[in-house]
Order: C-alpha cells, then sequence, then structure tokens
C-alpha cells in the first residue's frame, strides 16, 4: 500500500479504495486535460515516495528492533510507531501512570533530531521532521512487541538478566520504570546498541557475544552521557537508519540527485543528507558541546550505480 501524491486530495471510504494503477489513470486523465485546456504539455511537480511499512527494523544496528515506520512526502514528517500489547504482572500496578511515562519517553524522542536533505546546488534546503510515538493495542497481533510490567519488587532478579536480551523478543519494564529508563529500552525498540561497558566476567561475555551491545572494542564505551549508554543525551547515530530510509524516497527527485563523478564519467548518483541533532538531553535543550563521539551533524547517503 503506498500513498502516491495526489495534486487534488481527496479521501474514499475503504470499500471504494482504487489501486496504484488506477490511480495513475485518474492523474493521466487530469494530465491530459490539461494539455488540451492549455495548449502546452504540463509539468508535474516531482514528489518523494511515500513510506508506509509494519514492521520494521529499517536495517537497524540491533535485530531486536521492531516498529512501524511512515513518510509523509506531503508534510516532511516521518513517524516510529510502536505498537505494543501491555501485560501487567500484578493488579496492583497503577496502569495509568505506566502508559503516562511511556508517552513521556517517546516523546523525548520526538524531534530530538532532523533530517536534513542536501539538492544539487549544495544547500540542505529540505527538513524532515523526525517523530515517535508509542500506541497501546488490545490484540497482539497488532503489536509490534508486548510490553511486560512487572511489580517493583521482582526487579532484583529481573536485572540478573539482560535487558538487551529480553527487549528481543518483549520490552520489559517495571511499576516505578522512569520516563529515562523506558527511553533507553524504546532505543532498543528502534534498533539501537546497548553502548554501556559491563562489568564483571558475565558482563564482559555479555558485551562480547551479544549482537545487541556495540562490543568491549567500540569507542562509545567511553561516551558515558549517551542514552543508549548510561546517560540522558541524544546522539546523531541513533536516527541514520532512520534518515537513510527517507533518503531512500528521494529517487523522483532530480533536485536532491547528486551524481558520483570520476575522471569525467558519471558513475553512479546518490542522495545526500544529515541528521541534525536538536536536542541535548532526553528533557531538552540546546547542544553546546560537541566532539567525535558526539556530533552536531552526522552525514548520510544512499547510492546507486
Ligand atoms: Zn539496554
Amino acid at each position: 500500500m503506498y500513498n502516491i501524491y495526489r495534486p487534488y486530495s481527496y479521501e474514499l471510504l475503504p470499500e471504494f479504495e482504487m489501486s496504484d494503477e488506477y490511480d495513475q489513470e485518474i492523474l493521466d486523465d487530469r494530465e491530459f486535460y490539461e494539455y488540451e485546456y492549455e495548449g502546452k504539455a504540463p509539468v508535474a511537480p516531482p514528489m518523494p515516495s511515500s513510506i508506509n511499512l509494519y514492521d520494521t527494523d529499517l536495517n537497524a544496528p540491533c535485530f531486536a528492533g521492531n516498529f512501524n515506520f511512515m513518510f509523509d512526502a506531503n508534510t516532511n514528517k516521518a513517524t516510529a510507531t510502536f505498537n505494543t500489547d501491555l501485560s501487567f504482572k500484578s493488579a496492583a500496578i497503577d496502569k495509568g501512570k505506566v502508559f503516562a511515562r511511556l508517552q513521556e519517553a517517546a516523546n523525548y524522542w520526538t524531534n530530538a533530531a532532523a533530517l536534513e536533505i542536501k539538492d544539487k546546488n549544495g544547500n540542505y534546503s529540505r527538513r524532515i521532521d523526525l517523530g515517535f510515538q508509542v500506541k497501546t493495542v488490545a490484540n497482539p497481533k497488532y503489536a509490534n512487541k508486548r510490553t511486560s510490567v512487572h511489580p517493583d519488587g521482582s526487579k532484583a532478579i529481573l536485572l540478573m538478566q539482560k535487558d538487551r536480551e529480553v527487549v528481543s523478543l518483549e520490552m520489559h519494564i517495571f511499576a516505578s520504570s522512569s520516563p529515562l529508563v523506558i527511553a533507553h529500552e524504546l532505543g532498543h525498540v528502534w534498533g539501537l546498541k546497548d553502548e554501556y561497558k559491563d562489568s564483571g566476567k558475565i558482563g564482559w561475555v555479555t558485551m562480547k557475544v551479544s549482537p545487541c551491545h556495540v562490543g568491549t572494542r567500540s569507542p562509545l564505551l567511553n561516551d558515558t552521557n549517551a542514552l543508549m549508554n548510561g546517560g540522558n543525551e541524544f546522539r546523531t547515530r541513533y536516527f541514520k537508519h532512520f534518515g537513510r530510509a527517507i533518503l531512500n524516497a528521494f529517487w523522483r527527485m532530480p533536485n536532491h540527485i547528486i551524481p558520483v563523478i570520476r575522471n569525467g564519467q558519471v558513475i553512479g548518483k546518490t542522495i545526500q543528507g544529515r541528521i541534525r541533532l536538536l536536542k541535548k538531553t532526553v528533557t531538552g535543550g540546546a547542544h553546546n558541546t560537541f566532539g567525535p563521539l558526539n556530533p552536531q551533524f552526522d552525514i548520510i547517503q544512499v547510492a546507486k550505480r
């Protein structure tokens, strides 16, 4: 199912939904009409493709990612949605509070960064907002993952297991898990790896073998303020897979296609962009100190031969 761009937007009841081919026919008719009317060939403005994906991880670093992803070319907004069915492990848990914290954690992610897309002239002339949301669903069939909410008393036992292992099947939180902790767990739902230094023998082995940990040699282990480490700050690297997926929607846009030239010959084409960091910490604030592990921008691109 694709949302194709329609110059005259309209809504149809689901039973009257048309196939893309049929839609294209209508556009063709309209163009023909304009051609007759104005006496010149119409130039339809090129539009990026829209994206509507279910149960995707957008080729994220960690396989545990699972969410739905939508990019609306008409509004320049992309949204990652985590649909989850909540499983409360105790009747005493305050469901309203847990739900509110899940929403707050998703809000932290929203507009923490944006994608800026380069044009042929070298300007980052198009900006795409990145939104994130958690939606609760009653039917597990429509869930990306289940969220199990454990009573606080069981915390000690559950912490024996590493969250990165259990989040691959379900997201586990506790009755009093803070929005910050949930925001880190959501990072795994978006397909991001743990970056923290684990201690002890078991911790070292886990770092070494877990596909959802950056590993024992990664410089990211030292970036301790980062959210997927033990901190509360966003990093451009958390948004690169979202950005690349959106860049791939721009192959119809001549203004954004940048040729790769070698020895005077075009050998390929690229669409280039960058992730711009907007929020410093989960609760906002402007970034003022940047470094190699915490750049203001991260250049990304997609290429075709
Ligand atoms: Zn983690």
